[in-house]
């Protein structure tokens, strides 16, 4: 494998030169074959004997120039200056096939200087956890660290109880975070900030001609369009202090973080967030938050005034973003209104408009009904788009009979079949052709927190064909396969809307 070490040697001023420590009893428990290839590497590179040399050995490739990063952050709103990479490393950089730099990250590597008297370890559960939800998030089009192999062991690390201990090799394209920026600022190294940034010019924002405004513009942008995709697919993060956001706008650092089961706005999957500040409903505007801690970096360098401008293409980016999903997911997509809304449109605004508004009336009333019923978030979304056709002959009940209150679902299916058939006019569709399009953006299969926590069950005693079974199901959310019936199911009373401690 061609390995770079850009971050290494053009920032070792802001770095430290760490070595990854041996686990007992390592072992290879599960292989990314689909990344492996997607990034071009060869299979057996990472095949046991193989990788472990590689990292543990004294000449091995991958920790001959493994690095720790110092970085800062916002932690639940207070500044925490004394962060950095406490149990990952930079084991170097690879080049996918678009030429673009990707990091291969070693998490639970061991101590490192930025590990503040932890451990610099990792679980098991905690790097399952965050394998799979790589891949389901990547599979629903949300934008994710990956992981290329996690590596259990026997090693005990003590958390809430006693765990076994385990490490993973994530891939991302930098693992630069908000808190870099900040931390570089906030301690007044300028010439450390400089370097940051002239490193994000030259090997990530390439396209934005060295201008600090354009490289926010596109953070601001990016972060936007994860966190509506959040928002769109039930996603809660937990997490979202700034040394856990990507400059890239990708999902990462993940803790506790869940896919909702019932619908309920202000659930929070952390435990220890008491005052619910990472809430499902508040990620939009944590979002911003976070690009505001951000953009105090970017002052020596950005006017305020144009700042602000930046910051408030935020808002509208999200919403956007957020309601073109949705919409699609209820199978109400216009091409011509995406359009008018994108470029000013040239049709008939106010039938345009009004159209808008009752598209977006029953996108209203359908989530106002799956909160007032509390019913689950994501099977609602697969049911009518699977009996889409029973809707079309106006068999309401074929819906409505899943529900508490029937009436108001079957007054909202008399609404939804007339706009539907105002859709299919306008883009000259069928029901049929809309049912397919609704099937391929509604998944069947979800990552939920009962589901991971069975297959994390198994793996403890060394069976990992669970995760590998729950995985293949991920892989491909959205069709219906052979022997999965399990996955697509919501979890009973007593295991729904689990949340989580923050220990990993
Ligand atoms: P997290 O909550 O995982 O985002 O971690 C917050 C900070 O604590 C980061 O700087 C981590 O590197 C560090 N950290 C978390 N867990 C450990 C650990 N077991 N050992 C050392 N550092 C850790
Ligand atoms: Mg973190």
């Amino acid at each position: 494998m061609q390995l770079f070490h850009h971050y290494a040697t053009e920032l070792s001023d802001i770095c430290s030169p760490v070595q990854p420590f041996p686990l007992s009893r390592p072992r290879v428990a599960m292989l990314n074959d689909d990344l492996i290839n997607e990034l071009g590497l060869q299979r057996n590179e990472f095949e046991n004997d193989k990788i472990l040399q590689s990292l543990f050995s004294d000449k091995g490739e991958l920790q001959d120039k493994s690095i720790a990063q110092k970085y800062g952050g916002h932690q639940f709103g207070q500044w925490n200056p004394n962060l950095g990479d406490g149990r990952g490393l930079l084991l170097g950089e690879i080049k996918n096939s678009d030429g673009q730099l990707i990091d291969l990250h070693l998490k639970g590597a061991g101590p490192t200087p930025y590990s503040r008297h932890a451990d610099g370890r990792a679980v098991l559960r905690s790097t399952i956890r965050e394998y799979l939800a790589g891949e389901a998030l990547h599979a629903l089009g949300i934008p994710s660290s990956r992981s290329l192999c996690l590596i259990s062991s026997h090693e005990p690390v003590v958390r809430e109880q006693r765990e076994r201990g385990a490490m993973m090799i994530r891939t991302c394209p930098s693992h630069i975070r908000f808190g870099h920026f900040e931390y570089y600022y906030h301690s007044k190294q300028t010439s450390q900030l400089d370097a940051l940034f002239a490193f994000c010019f030259t090997h990530h924002f390439q396209d934005c001609a060295s201008s600090h405004a354009a490289m926010l513009l596109k953070i601001v942008r990016s972060t936007a369009l994860m966190i509506a995709k959040w928002q769109a697919y039930g996603f809660n993060h937990g997490v979202m202090n700034t040394d856990n956001m990507s400059i890239h706008g990708i999902t990462f650092d993940y803790g506790p973080y869940a896919f909702l089961d019932d619908f309920i706005p202000n659930y929070v999957c952390n435990r220890s967030d008491h005052s619910g500040r990472y809430a499902f409903d508040q990620q939009p505007s944590i979002g911003l938050w976070n690009l505001n801690a951000l953009a105090h970096a970017f002052t020596p360098f950005v006017e305020i005034e144009e700042l602000k401008e930046i910051l408030s293409t935020y808002e509208p980016c999200l919403v956007n973003e957020y309601q073109s999903l949705v919409r699609a997911r209820l199978g109400l997509s216009i091409s011509s209104l995406n359009a008018n809304s994108n470029n000013g449109g040239d049709g008939d605004d106010t039938n345009d408009d009004k159209l808008a508004n009752e598209i977006d009336n029953l996108v209203h009333e359908w989530l106002n009904i799956l909160k007032d019923e509390k019913a689950d978030y994501h099977i609602p979304f697969r049911l009518l788009s699977e009996r889409l056709l029973l809707i079309k002959d106006r068999n309401y009940n074929a819906l409505s009979d899943d529900f508490i209150d029937a009436n108001r679902v079957r007054q909202w299916c008399v609404n939804y079949h007339e706009v539907i058939n105002i859709v299919m006019k306008i883009d000259d569709l069928s029901w049929e052709q809309i049912q397919s399009r609704m099937l391929a953006v509604n998944p069947k299969y979800v990552l939920r927190n009962h589901l991971a926590q069975a297959a994390i069950a198994a793996a403890e005693e060394d069976d990992f064909s669970l995760c590998e079974a729950l995985l293949e199901a991920l892989k491909q959310p959205f069709s219906e396969q052979q022997g999965m019936a399990q996955f697509a199911k919501a979890p009973d009373t007593s295991s729904k809307g689990i949340s989580l401690s923050c220990s990993s």
